[in-house]
């Protein structure tokens, strides 16, 4: 069975086309500057030379049809026939409060993406675009919609309730909902597969550390808190996202720079973290040189951020009365392992033991990186969220 996985953004269309029998990746590819002067289509596909189209694709639509004339392609593509693809699982950044699992689109599941605009409104306007596309371009194919919000819907009210009236989550719906569903779903289901653990009782922690970070707390396999908010801007610092900070924060700084809540806001998501603290690069690697040649303020940045993750840990170890296994993954989480190595040390106190020499070898690869007689084991567990969405739609059109 093949199935295509679509993330769309509001001028992208990414893909990736998976043989599901050996969850091999048979081709994949983007579609950037959809709707703008510059459209291109870059298409790979196993074995074949690199095919990139570049026409104006005014939008999705097009750009979807470009993806599956790829595919179809007798040079460039992977199928003769569009019956080929069994399912497209489709990436969907908010489903509010009403899916926790994989669902298959229907008109009620388009109302709801289209409910929740408001609370995701750069990516759930294209997500839906997306689907109507391939809806179009293969009708009759099962389409599938993957929330990033459902793996978090477990939570308990304690965990996802603000300290604000009620009203406004009565009357708005204003929570924590987390993000980066699909990732913290597929690690921690891994970790407890490779650390041994039962599935109906175990305490796991997952650090989802890229660009975007957050953090989850999941006990028994279902999350019980995260780090993400009513928007991707709570939690751990970022590459350019603040993280948690004092609210009253913004209204002080719009005050200073006679700036709006708009403009503080925007400021916190793309010129902060990182960024904004090293003055360098929101790009983790530029940071570490930087500190590595003298840098105090790339150095005080990764210091907070690795501080930031320790501190999480702690709180969710708290929450959940204890943890048996740590993941890191994501860019920094499978790469980093000078990071790693820092976060570890704040949790000596639980009885964790790192393994400094196969820590410092491990990168992008699944493994251990704690000694045998450490009481919490760490693995790195590299996160693969295209997979994790074909392997999900393939389960729900299976059960079907
Ligand atoms: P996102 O999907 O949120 O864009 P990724 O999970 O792709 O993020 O992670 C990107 C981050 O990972 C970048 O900041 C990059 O610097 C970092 N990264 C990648 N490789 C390494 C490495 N070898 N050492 C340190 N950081 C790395």
């Amino acid at each position: 069975m093949k199935i295509l996985v679509i993330n769309c953004g509001s001028s992208s269309l990414k893909y990736q086309f998976f043989d599901m029998d050996s969850n091999e990746v048979l081709a994949k590819g983007l579609c950037e500057r959809i709707g703008i002067e510059g459209s291109k289509l870059t298409h790979e596909a196993k074995g074949k030379e690199k095919y990139v189209v570049t026409q104006p694709m005014k939008n999705h639509q097009v750009a979807a049809d470009l993806v599956i004339k790829a595919l179809l392609d007798p040079e460039y593509g992977v199928i003769t026939d569009i019956s080929e693809i069994s399912a497209v699982g489709h990436r969907v950044l908010h489903a509010g409060q009403h899916y926790s699992d994989p669902v298959i689109v229907n008109e009620d599941v388009k109302r709801v993406i289209r409910e929740c605009f408001d609370l995701g409104p750069l990516h759930n306007p294209a997500n839906l675009t997306g689907i109507n596309a391939c809806e179009a371009a293969i009708p009759g194919v099962p389409q599938v919609a993957i929330f990033d919000t459902a793996f978090h819907q477990t939570m308990p009210a304690k965990a996802y309730l603000y300290a604000i009236p009620y009203e406004y989550y009565e009357k708005y719906n204003i929570r924590r909902y987390g993000f980066h569903g699909t990732s913290h779903s597929y690690v921690s289901r891994r970790l407890i597969k490779v650390a041994g653990l039962d599935p109906n009782n175990s305490k796991v922690i997952v650090a989802h550390l890229g660009n975007g970070a957050s953090i989850s707390a999941v006990q028994n396999s279902k999350c019980v808190d995260t780090s993400m908010g009513l928007t991707p801007l709570e939690g751990l610092i970022m590459g350019t996202r603040s993280g948690d900070i004092d609210p009253a924060v913004i209204q002080y700084i719009a005050k200073k720079e006679g700036k709006t809540v708009d403009e503080v806001i925007s400021l916190l998501n793309k010129q902060s973290g990182m960024l904004g603290v090293s003055g360098v690069s929101s790009d983790f690697r530029d940071v570490k040189k930087a500190e590595a040649e003298g840098n105090y303020r790339a150095k005080i940045a990764n210091e907070a951020f690795e501080y930031r993750v320790a501190k999480y840990i702690g709180a969710y170890t708290a929450a959940m009365n204890g943890v048996d296994a740590i993941a890191f993954t994501a860019g920094v989480g499978e790469n980093d392992h000078i990071i790693r190595s820092n976060v570890c040390k704040y949790l000596g106190y639980l009885g964790l033991k790192l393994d400094e020499e196969k820590n410092k070898e491990i990168r992008a690869v699944e493994a251990e990186i704690t000694t045998a007689d450490s009481k919490v084991k760490v693995y790195v567990i590299p996160t693969n969220e295209e997979l994790a969405i074909a392997m999900q739609t393939l389960e729900l059109i299976q059960s079907k």
